[in-house]
């Protein structure tokens, strides 16, 4: 095989010599591969090499692992990229984090290529002190898995070596669409193993996951198990629309009308068992132009814009609740709530805590919707204000499977009006004409939010 390879990459290159001296010229930002057919092919031994030279040269924010091996033992190597001499963002709060892969099919370079680009991309931005990288960098994790099938693009095939479709194999709804060669289970292969096995061992928290391929130049979210929005459908919508307004007008769908029905996909398991906001991003409808070599950047310029705009925007793609004001009378709590963030919560509480941490009083359950505000009041019973903090407990989506997060409420917001107080208006103040006016004003206002995040 190596030998008619190798013969091929001779023929190729005898026959185009403008394309050799090309290669020699090859800089970062060009394919390291070399063209065997109509393709250009990174393999993985030079991956390999690539991304250790990555590392030795950057280890400020390269740090390379692996995920596990492909069927054959390959490293599935992942990139994870960041400014590791801090552990936070500046401001002291969590770095954001990313999981990109590419590969799952062998025979689909320009997805692989992306994740590459992807990479190289904020590496070089960084060497270059180009704003936005180093923003990205000190703000954010990546972790990029370039390459998940590398004994299927060893040999130029969709496939891995036990002729599986790896992006059919994942443990959601596995085998219950009509599909090809799916394999004996969910996550028989290697490859899917180590893929989720890495998902949740070190990316459980990530607000962003793009999986990347070739074949129509498309970017899809879920489901493609079934045709119905996802109920994340605000913040897969609202993606769609500001891409389109702002960045690249690629086709932006449901999978599974976007394209067909399918099922066992990397995309559906970030989506519907991590709970990820997740793409797969289709990269083009078409390999390269025959015998040449390209820019990467130039031939992916405008998918890598898509591509920064999710890494810049990745803070939003949650819910982010803030609380502006918390106000406690008498046994009741009213709580004025903003979400920042462009996804939806549906299960939210209110908690007070004692100093041990012990949650003293639950609030039934509220929703906030993307980019909204809502008020809501709630009864405390006798439980004393006096003593304890607030928080909230709520989930980063609608989705099921998205990650729970416990925020302190600033204190700076807390209000609580006194018992007098409220005993004087109730005793003297109530059924004054002035009172009662004020109160119906009261009510009225306070009514108003609520109704507007009803619609
Ligand atoms: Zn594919």
């Amino acid at each position: 095989m190596r030998v008619a390879v190798a013969l091929v990459l001779c023929m190729l290159l005898g026959a185009l010599p403008p394309a050799m001296a090309q290669h020699a010229e090859l800089t970062d930002e060009e394919w390291p591969g070399e063209p065997i057919d109509n393709h250009i092919h990174l393999t993985w031994a030079t991956l390999t090499l690539e991304v250790n030279e990555w590392v030795d040269d950057h280890p400020d924010i390269v740090d390379l692992t692996s995920a596990g091996t492909s069927e054959l033992g390959k490293s599935l190597w992942v990139v994870r990229l960041s400014d590791w001499s801090m552990e936070t963002k500046p401001n002291g709060s969590a770095k954001e984090i990313v999981y990109i892969d590419g590969g799952h099919h062998g025979n689909e370079y320009l997805g692989t290529a992306l994740a590459w680009l992807t990479a190289k991309w904020y590496i070089n931005g960084w060497a270059e002190g180009n704003e936005e990288a180093v923003n990205v960098l000190q703000n954010t994790e990546l972790h990029i898995l370039i390459m998940l099938n590398p004994d299927g693009n060893d040999i130029d095939t969709r496939w891995n070596i036990n002729q599986v479709d790896l992006n059919r194999n994942y443990d959601h709804y596995w085998n219950t669409c009509p599909t090809t060669q799916p394999g004996s289970s969910a996550f028989s292969e290697s490859e899917t193993a180590s893929n989720s096995e890495y998902m949740n061992a070190f990316v459980t928290d990530a607000d962003l996951y793009v999986t990347m391929h070739t074949g129509v130049w498309i970017m899809l979210y879920p489901w493609g198990k079934w045709p119905e929005q996802p109920p994340d459908w605000e913040l897969f919508h609202f993606i769609r629309d500001d891409v389109h307004d702002t960045v690249s007008d690629i086709p932006i769908q449901n999978a599974n009308q976007g394209l067909y029905p399918n099922c066992g996909t990397s995309r559906d398991y970030g989506y519907g068992v991590m709970g990820f906001p997740t793409f797969t991003f289709e990269t083009d409808d078409e390999q390269f132009v025959p015998g040449t070599f390209e820019s990467l950047n130039e031939r992916l310029g405008e998918e890598m814009d898509v591509m920064r705009y999710l890494i810049n925007d990745v803070w939003y793609w949650r819910a982010r609740l803030d609380v502006q004001s918390l106000t406690v009378e008498d046994d009741r709590v009213e709580l004025d709530v903003i979400n920042n963030g462009q996804a939806s919560t549906a299960n939210a509480t209110l908690q007070f805590v004692d100093g041990a941490g012990t949650v003293l009083w639950n609030s039934t359950l509220f929703g906030v919707n993307a980019s909204n505000t809502t008020v809501v009041e709630f009864d405390m019973g006798n439980i004393n204000t006096n003593d304890g903090t607030w928080q909230l407990m709520y989930q980063k989506r609608v989705i099921n499977a998205s990650t729970w997060v416990t925020e302190p409420v600033n204190s700076s917001v807390v209000v609580v009006i006194p018992e007098d107080e409220n005993q004087f208006l109730f005793g003297y103040g109530l059924f004054h004409p002035v009172s009662t006016l004020l109160g119906l004003i009261g009510v009225a206002a306070w009514r108003r939010p609520d109704e507007e995040s009803g619609q």
